[in-house]
């Protein structure tokens, strides 16, 4: 039977591909030994991309670093047809109207190897589709935010088929633990993205012969950086009688933070009729926003926008920034039960490895070039038409960004 927290009283599993790149940087070896996500992001991962370790080969050294103790493993199931529909940086392998290649050629691959009985005594962690769901809502329709590729997402319900058949096929295996990918508070944290999230999830955790009991939990802010816990300032704070939620940061959103979005969430995926046992995953890998332009106290109370610029972590041009930032730093090292319905601080999105790359390169993934990483673009509708903020000279998504690994543990809070 499953357990109610998967990490209480477990070791997490070190991928020995991530913790070799991160032992081989200067002071790497300080982080080498923290437990990452294993992303599953094309076909070809389930048997390993040139040369590199396969499924069965990262579930058999977990079993060598279990020893008699309960081990987690963290894969990330990452291969939606038409994925990554808003923007193009990790756009994948599968067309939009691919979804039976995704369930015969994907989930049922990974659901055979997770269900041999060999792999038994793990307590396997899914992380269901990153940066999918949220977008049917809010990137979508008359939205100024739309994009016509979430349209035609929305339309042909491939997200939300390969969603539930996902959840459905894993969640018969008896070990697996599925947690569905939940956005961010810079996302859905709005009042007008918040229930309809919530819906769209339901929509898909029923799907395709899924049941909320498929569902152990969510996670939030995988491979973003929102801050984990503004300290400075408060959601209910105002100053000369104007909110925070009217500054220009806040921009009326109902969170200023990660840890008070994710708890909220699980509170209204309760409501929708999820199992009140569900806990929180909040990605905690690149949010910390340390080092020496950290605030060290509130902003000033001349206006409502001095007052949250001067005192906030999150150092972003704007909160809807999302590749490679500049500034940000390692945040909290995983952890078990952290707080109040968060079953674990996790680092899912490997440090050091690149959100796009900054310039078009050629690849034979299916990702696109998004000017979102590019350091010279000035945005769009979705981040409030802001510079990027993305750190220069960047590779595609998922391979090795030396700089940004080293600036994600110089501006690591808690600092190294
Ligand atoms: C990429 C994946 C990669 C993952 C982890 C995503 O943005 O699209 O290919 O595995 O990040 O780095």
């Amino acid at each position: 039977a499953r357990v109610d927290n998967p990490y209480d009283g477990a070791k997490v599993y070190v991928n020995p591909e991530w913790s070799a790149n991160a032992a081989a940087e200067p002071g790497g070896n300080r982080i080498a030994n923290e437990p990452t996500g294993v992303w599953l992001d094309r076909t070809a991962a389930i048997e390993g991309v040139n040369g590199g370790m396969s499924l069965r080969d990262h579930l058999d050294a977990a079993l060598e670093q279990k020893g008699s103790g309960e081990m987690v493993v963290q894969l990330v199931i990452y291969n939606l047809p038409g994925r990554d529909c808003s923007a193009l940086a990790s756009n994948g392998e599968l067309g939009p109207t691919e979804i039976d290649r995704y369930k015969t050629e994907y989930i049922d691959p990974i659901k055979e190897i997770l269900g041999d009985s060999k792999y038994a005594s793990l307590r396997i962690v899914t992380t269901v589709e990153i940066d999918s769901l949220p977008n049917l809502v809010t990137n979508t329709g008359s939205r100024p935010t739309a994009v016509p590729a979430c349209d035609t997402m929305k339309a042909n319900g491939n997200y939300v088929k390969g969603v539930g058949y996902a959840l459905a096929q894993l969640g018969d295996v008896p070990n697996v633990y599925n947690y569905i990918d939940a956005g961010h508070h810079g996302w859905i944290g709005w009042d007008d993205n918040f229930g309809a999230s919530a819906d769209v999830i339901k929509q898909a955790a029923t799907a395709e012969g899924a049941t909320v009991g498929d569902v152990h939990g969510f996670i939030t802010n995988t491979a973003n950086y929102s801050a984990l816990k503004e300290e400075n300032f408060g959601i209910d704070d105002s100053v000369n009688g104007t909110s925070v939620r009217q500054s220009k940061w806040v921009d009326w959103n109902r969170y200023v933070d990660e840890l008070s979005f994710a708890q909220a969430f699980r509170n209204e995926l309760v409501s929708k009729g999820f199992d009140s046992g569900i806990g929180m995953l909040i990605d905690t890998s690149r949010n910390g926003w340390g080092g020496s332009a950290r605030p060290a106290g509130p902003g000033p109370q001349t206006s409502v926008d001095a007052y949250v610029d001067g005192g906030r972590f999150d150092r972003r041009i704007h909160p809807g920034n999302w590749c490679n930032q500049s500034g940000a730093g390692l945040g909290e090292r995983p952890q078990a039960s952290p707080a109040a319905g968060i079953d674990a601080y996790v680092w899912m999105k490997p440090p050091g490895e690149s959100d796009g790359a900054s310039k078009a390169i050629d690849n034979d993934e299916g990702k696109g070039f998004d000017r979102m990483c590019d350091p010279t673009y000035e945005g769009n509708a979705r981040n409030g038409n802001s510079p990027s903020g993305a750190l220069p000279d960047a590779p595609i998504s998922g391979k090795w960004f030396s700089a940004q690994f080293q600036e994600l543990m110089k501006n690591a809070y808690p600092p190294l």
